[in-house]
């Protein structure tokens, strides 16, 4: 892995998106920046980890218990969220919140059921855990493989609480609201929402700077919508589910992005452009400094099979 690292390092001092998109492995395996993971208070009390090559977590502490959200790609990864948050406070985890159904967000649960929480999550983030556990446990093979960690120890621990719209949490006297809006990314995105402190935890729907995957999505006129909503809230802080804290700004960027990549992928279909011809030529390089750009291709394979079925090509499981 460090030998990787380091390949990957000296391609960042060039600029690492001289990774071709056509060279992406699907299987999960990291071929980011590698950013030191840091944890920020942003708001007395609510700590945000950012792991930019991975997945972010935040996390709240009252005098009640902590309330976490996410849990990582594996138990290893895990076990050290879980060191990251005692530096902070040695009370019970309490509440776990799942933001949405991948993988790189959820196969850390078992240590947190270990510790005792209580996992919420989207009646259909639970349908995508349970329809969709083998599919995400495929896609992350390669980077298991890349941080030499067991998939066996990935166990799946099912949401103990879901909701359908709307569920307020008070603990410790702070107020959490779990809202859907509907599906962004995906079937079943939970916008974490801490009103007073103004923050939120978007987790699929909204990441700073990076090129969310489409694959899953059944509808982009929502998702674009729900991201144009929250860019009009009362909020100073959007934690993404990847990539640093955001702005109001970077929320209405996103919103274009994926506007732009609809659009452009919506001419070249109508076009009559076969897949392999937009693949060869459309490039979407105004985004090139986008995080998870060397994955393009594969998002463009997958919206090209949304835009001429209908269906996302991971829909939301029967
Ligand atoms: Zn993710």
């Amino acid at each position: 892995m460090k030998t990787a690292m380091h390949w990957l390092g000296a391609l960042v001092v060039c600029g690492f998106v001289s990774l071709a998109a056509a060279q992406a492995p699907d299987d999960g395996t990291v071929l980011e920046k590698d950013i030191p993971i840091s944890v920020t208070e942003v708001a007395p009390g609510l700590f945000f980890q950012y792991h930019h090559a991975e997945s972010n977590n935040a996390w709240l502490v009252t005098d009640e218990g902590v309330l976490l959200i996410d849990t990582r790609q594996h138990p290893r990864r895990a076990e050290e969220l879980l060191a990251a948050i005692r530096k902070t406070t040695s009370k019970l985890i309490k509440w776990v919140i799942n933001t949405h159904g991948h993988g790189d967000h959820y196969f850390g649960n078992p240590v947190f059921k270990r510790e005792g929480a209580t996992f919420i999550a989207h009646r259909d983030t639970a349908g995508m855990m349970k329809g969709h556990y083998g599919l995400e446990i495929k896609r992350r093979m390669g980077y298991f493989k890349q941080q030499k960690y067991d998939p066996a120890e990935v166990k799946l621990v099912m949401p103990d609480v879901t909701y359908d719209s709307k569920m307020v949490i008070t603990l410790g006297g702070r107020v959490i609201e779990l809202i859907y809006m509907g599906p962004g990314q995906n079937p079943g995105d939970t916008l974490v929402y801490f009103p007073k402190e103004k923050v939120m935890f978007t987790g699929g729907p909204f990441s700073k700077n990076s090129w969310a995957n489409p694959s899953f999505t059944p509808s982009m006129s929502n998702w674009v919508a729900m991201l144009r909503r929250i860019a009009g809230m009362d909020i100073d802080k959007f934690l993404g589910g990847h990539g640093d804290i955001g702005k109001r700004d970077d929320v209405l960027h996103e919103a274009q992005q994926l506007e732009d990549f609809d659009a452009g992928m919506r001419a070249a279909v109508n076009k009559g452009m076969s897949k392999e011809e937009i693949l060869k030529n459309v490039k979407f390089e105004k985004y090139k400094d986008v995080r998870n750009y060397y994955r393009l291709n594969l998002f463009i394979s997958s919206y090209y099979y949304f835009l001429t079925t209908g269906k996302p090509e991971n829909p939301l499981p029967e």
